[in-house]
């Protein structure tokens, strides 16, 4: 069976942009891959955390793992600290990663400027990320858009290493949704939905109330237009809003297009609230039926399972780099 990994930060809310990009992918995925999901708390160090608040959002996201109806029977779900091979090879490949390479990510740009000090992790994360997917013989990443780049440069990082070592790395394949894979901010849509943004208004969470969510979309930023029409580049507010609903309702773009046609904005917020509110209810009520023990227990398991995967493959990596075994 080929292999699937992905990860998310248990940085902030998760929201309905990591949901439909990258999460719900997962559960489609998880009946015809060998499959891993990590909750990624070593990335959320790139940044800073309060230490009681990310071990509450590392639980709470193995939670909505669980919620949005991944099978731990047939996933593996783990805490990426769990495994120490992802830091220890995050570190190998480092010394396989040029400088220029990582001064041109653009995650690190956004997430730099106008900082006033900027963590090293935040310039190595694309290495730790690589680490976490290169590990597992990965195939095949399901990311938002915006990871696309990180994803070439693992691929660069393995081909250069099964260049220079012999075949080591299987090369991953990124898997990005044609619609969803860049769900935008609903207060600022020429910037995508981000659990790292301040503004409440600007983002959906998975764990929101059905009134939040109805108050979110209905100020959702728009155009003056009132012209139901999908043109991301020139109406980017309304393009989102019916990106959303198309994701939604599993329809096409031209289909929720059709559909509002002729109407005003404030009928199809009213509709998009409406089925964000149902879909999410389904995803809470998971939620709120799971117990702490058996999250942990799940997160144990999956650390053992993991481990087991990622200790064969550093070995097999310190040995092509020259580095002494214990004997
Ligand atoms: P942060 O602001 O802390 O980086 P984030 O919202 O970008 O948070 P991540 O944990 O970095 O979330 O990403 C988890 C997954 O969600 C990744 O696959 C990422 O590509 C995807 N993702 C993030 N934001 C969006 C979005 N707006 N639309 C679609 N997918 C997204
Ligand atoms: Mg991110």
């Amino acid at each position: 069976m080929q292999r699937v990994f992905s990860g998310v930060q248990p940085t902030g809310d998760i929201h309905i942009g990591n949901y439909l990009g990258a999460m719900r992918q997962f559960v489609k995925l998880q009946n015809d891959y060998s499959c891993l999901f990590c909750i990624v708390d070593l990335h959320a160090l790139t940044v800073p955390q309060d230490p009681e608040t990310l071990r509450k959002k590392s639980i709470e996201l193995a939670g909505l793992y669980l919620a949005i109806g991944l099978d731990p029977k047939k996933v593996i779900i783990f805490v990426q600290s769990h495994v120490p091979e992802h830091p220890e090879l995050a570190w190998l490949l480092q010394c396989m990663t040029y400088f220029g390479e990582l001064s041109r990510m653009t995650q690190f740009k956004d997430k730099s400027k106008g900082k006033e000090t900027v963590s090293v992790g935040l310039f190595t994360y694309p290495d730790l990320m690589a680490a976490d997917i290169l590990l597992y013989d990965t195939n095949f990443v399901p990311v938002g858009n915006d990871q696309k780049q990180h994803l070439e440069l693992t691929r660069d990082i393995a081909i250069r290493f099964n260049n220079r070592f012999g075949e080591t790395f299987v090369v991953p394949e990124p898997m990005i949704l044609k619609t969803g894979s860049r769900i935008m901010s609903l207060t600022e849509p020429d910037k995508k939905m981000s659990k790292s943004s301040e503004n409440q208004y600007s983002k959906i969470n998975l764990l929101d109330e059905p009134s939040q969510i109805k108050k979110k979309i209905m100020r959702a930023v728009t155009d003056s237009e009132n012209v139901i029409r999908y043109d991301p580049e020139n109406k980017p507010g309304l393009s989102n809003l019916l990106t959303l609903y198309s994701s939604f309702t599993d329809i096409s773009i031209e289909e929720a297009e059709a559909r509002f046609k002729g109407q005003g904005y404030g009928t199809l917020k009213k509709e998009l609230a409406d089925v964000i509110v149902e879909r999410l209810s389904e995803i809470q009520n998971n939620y709120k039926n799971l117990d702490l023990n058996y999250i942990n227990e799940i997160l144990k398991e999956g650390a053992e399972k993991a481990s087991s995967i990622a200790k064969v493959t550093i070995e097999r990596v310190k040995d092509k780099m020259g580095l002494l075994p214990i004997k």
